[in-house]
């Protein structure tokens, strides 16, 4: 799936690079992927087991040489012929025992230019789209009865403008709303927060050399011990165009659980731009981890945050949703799944691994719907005192 994705995504830049029908606001210039590698951290001295069986993975599937460990001098020879930076971090690695490899396949998706893309191609195909915060907005399934009165179909949705939209098939994919919207998803589907702080550089005219090392060109996306709980999960990029720098945390990724009309507790997305209730801080333990990290291994920026399936019970409509906090890097080859369940095309593995089930007697892997009493809730976590962005 990852390498039809990079395929899609080079594809998505050689069509902006051609000019043809851009979208407003790109150029040809412009591109929604850079592919500047990926590289995965652990601060010991040997790979960690899941590292080693991914490159050995990536080699029996006739990848060989894509992932460089970073302590190889052949492999950091490689890096060096194909201009990828395999030693970001440098100066922090003689302080400490770091190790990495750096998957030459990977790199950084631009999602706001993303997204305008998407929407171009989609509208060129004569999608029609209604962006209003009430004629947009969803409210309710709509259904055919049976002769006796119960539920029968799927066949539209009602916005809150109360117009009816009528639809042989209604696709949910309303991400980190698609479970209160669809209760059904109940311990199936659960929406947890990423904590992302944004550190922007200073003005490119003043600090030109921060804009040269941290630039997609020079600087690779990483991440910092994601299986490690709770003081891990750390991962970034390298600058955008407006000199602002993402890094994110989900070692602990929190929960929003607020009572529902049907009286449960479900955790919804809140966010600086939420209607109503806002969150504009991030959990203190995002903050500090997130601190940590730039005083370790970028002190000179410390002066300066998947179900795709028709929903059984419920003819006529299916969901799309649950990326799990590293979904939009699929965003162009997502929309060829959800067609290939509409048209029960089913073949490809991965779309069994997205069907609807039913919670069986083994204990998942992800902990879902503790509800307010969870220690994830960020009702029940201290917030940072810094103005950051928290979004579910
Ligand atoms: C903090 C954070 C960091 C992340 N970082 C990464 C990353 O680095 N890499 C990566 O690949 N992925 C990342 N992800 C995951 C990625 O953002 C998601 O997997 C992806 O956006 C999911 O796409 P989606 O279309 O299912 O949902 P979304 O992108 O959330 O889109 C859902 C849409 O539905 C709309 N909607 C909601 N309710 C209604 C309603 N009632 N009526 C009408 N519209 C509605 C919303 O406004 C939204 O536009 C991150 C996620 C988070 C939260």
């Amino acid at each position: 799936m990852t390498f039809e994705a990079i395929d899609a995504w080079n594809s998505w830049n050689d069509e902006l690079a051609t000019g043809n029908s851009l979208p407003p606001g790109l150029s040809r210039e412009d591109k929604v992927f850079h592919k500047c590698g990926s590289l995965n951290i652990a601060d010991s001295k040997e790979l960690p087991p899941w590292e080693l069986a991914t490159i050995r993975a990536m080699e029996e599937q006739g990848h060989i040489d894509t992932q460089l460990v970073t302590t190889n001098p052949r492999h950091v020879a490689i890096s060096k012929s194909r201009g990828q930076n395999i030693s970001p971090f440098e100066q922090a690695g003689k302080e400490r025992p770091i190790v990495g490899v750096l998957d030459l396949s990977g790199g950084v998706a631009v999602a706001d230019k993303a997204c305008r893309f998407a929407l171009h191609k989609a509208q060129q195909l004569g999608v029609k789209v209604v962006f209003d915060a009430v004629a947009g907005a969803f409210e309710s399934l709509e259904y055919s009865l049976t002769p006796s009165g119960s539920l029968h179909k799927v066949i539209g949705v009602r916005t809150k403008d109360k117009k009816l939209h009528r639809g042989e098939q209604v696709i949910l994919a309303c991400g980190g709303w698609t479970p209160s919207l669809l209760p059904t998803l109940d311990g199936l589907c659960e929406a947890t927060a990423g904590s992302v702080a944004l550190i922007k550089l200073p003005p490119k005219s003043s600090s030109p050399e921060l804009w040269d090392r941290f630039s997609p060109e020079n600087f690779p996306t990483w991440m910092y011990r994601m299986r490690d709980g709770a003081s891990g999960g750390l991962y970034g990029f390298p600058r955008d165009d407006n000199g602002f720098i993402k890094i994110g945390y989900r070692g602990t990724k929190y929960t929003n659980p607020k009572a529902q009309r049907d009286g449960k507790e479900r955790s919804i997305p809140v966010t600086r731009w939420s209607d109503g209730e806002k969150l504009t801080q991030i959990p203190k333990q995002a903050m500090s981890t997130i601190q940590g990290f730039v005083h370790d291994f970028m002190p000179e920026l410390e002066l300066l945050g998947i179900a795709m399936t028709r929903v059984p019970g419920f003819e006529g409509l299916m969901v799309a949703t649950g990326g799990s906090g590293h979904a939009f890097k699929y965003l162009p080859i997502l929309g060829d799944f959800v067609v290939d369940v509409l048209e029960d095309n089913e073949t490809r593995p991965v779309l069994k691994r997205w069907k609807w089930r039913t919670r069986g007697e083994e204990k998942p892997v992800n902990v879902l719907m503790e509800g307010s009493i969870g220690t994830r809730a960020l009702s029940n976590v201290p917030l940072s005192s810094h103005g950051a962005k928290c979004m579910l």
